[in-house]
């Protein structure tokens, strides 16, 4: 195993539930010399040195990258461009620059054209989060067992990337690397289409008008429940990943909306067989999935396990 790499400054670019994991999880592991963060508005920063999880909090990108050796960039993917403008004339030659986009094909057209030769680029999408955002929800074990993949372009020379994939690999990731059209493509169906799925089906439930919406939260069975939970999920964020990877999504929803009608039809006509035939498919890819240790079979009880509630004992009657 590769020993755990020491960059001298590690400048986080936004500090969201991403950059506050990477940098809560880096400070544990000891992988930096220093951390310094920055975030768009005042009240971010001042929040991040409230929190005290770094060693600076700066005003401007600028100043973050300014002699750093890692360059990380937590922020919604349609920001990246302008910030790789603003951050290039600052970037130390040698330095390793990366994001943690869920889209990474548009986000690698939006900052390569800006950054200087010397830096080495090295995109990265660790795929792991919460519904949660904001400098306060994130956490040092969220990298812990989920996949990082890395899209580095070409050109990027090869020991930036395995330095890159140490430090994944440091904060408890699995890494994997693909080109960014892959990358895109398998997130699409993964990630951002159940996403708009579940914008979709929490949108409609909330529009139906002989449901009431009081009916909706009281009776929420727990596959609106999950669909709800996702539905949280970040608006910019979410806006930024379907707007940049634009394609890959479409050619995914052509393929499920087909799917989607094929199911249709089998409800119209009573075809049971055909339900049945797709439900059990469906039941051996979540097998699949606990058991490459992707998620829990532990029933998702929807609440935390308590007690049974307390029931009355019958009041003993006079004179037994
Ligand atoms: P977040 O919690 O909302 O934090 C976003 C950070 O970016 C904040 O510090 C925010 O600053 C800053 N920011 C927002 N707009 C900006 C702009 N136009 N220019 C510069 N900074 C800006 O978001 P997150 O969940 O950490 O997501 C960050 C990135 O990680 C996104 O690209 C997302 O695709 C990717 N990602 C997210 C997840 C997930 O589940 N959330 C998982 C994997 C990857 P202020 O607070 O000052 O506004």
């Amino acid at each position: 195993m590769n020993a755990a790499p020491h960059f001298k400054k590690i400048a986080l670019i936004g500090f969201g539930l991403i950059g506050g994991s990477i940098a809560r999880a880096a400070r544990e592991q000891g992988l930096a010399g220093e951390i310094v963060a920055t975030a768009r508005s005042a009240k971010t920063r001042a929040r991040v040195s409230e929190l005290g999880i770094v060693d600076r909090v700066v005003e401007t990108n600028a100043q973050a990258a300014d002699d750093a050796d890692l360059v990380i960039l937590c922020i919604p993917v349609g920001a990246c461009g302008a910030v790789a403008q603003e951050i290039a004339t600052h970037l130390k030659p040698g330095a390793i620059v990366s994001d943690v986009g869920s889209v990474k094909g548009a986000v690698a057209r939006d900052m390569a054209p800006y950054l200087p030769a010397g830096v080495h680029f090295v995109p990265a999408h660790p795929v792991a989060g919460t519904e949660y955002s904001g400098p306060d929800s994130g956490f040092a074990e969220l990298f812990v067992d989920r996949w990082c993949i890395l899209t580095p372009p070409p050109e990027t020379d090869p020991q930036a990337t395995e330095r890159l994939a140490v430090f994944w690999r440091a904060l408890g990731a699995k890494l994997a690397t693909m080109t960014p059209e892959h990358h895109d493509l398998v997130l699409a169906v993964t990630s951002h289409l159940p996403h708009l799925i579940a914008y979709t089906i929490v949108g409609t439930a909330n529009e139906l008008g002989e449901v009431t919406e009081s009916e909706v939260l009281q009776f929420s069975a727990g596959g609106f429940r999950d669909f709800t939970r996702i539905a949280a999920s970040d608006p910019t964020m979410w806006r930024d990943v379907f707007l940049a990877n634009k394609d890959a999504v479409l050619e995914m929803l052509g393929a499920f909306q087909e799917d989607l009608s094929r199911l249709t039809r089998a409800i119209r006509r009573g075809d049971g067989d055909a339900l049945f035939e797709h439900f059990t498919r469906t039941r051996a890819i979540r097998r699949g999935i606990v058991n490459i240790g992707q998620d829990s079979a532990a029933p998702d009880f929807g609440r935390p396990h308590g007690s049974l509630p307390q029931v009355p004992k019958p009041q003993a009657a006079d004179g037994e």
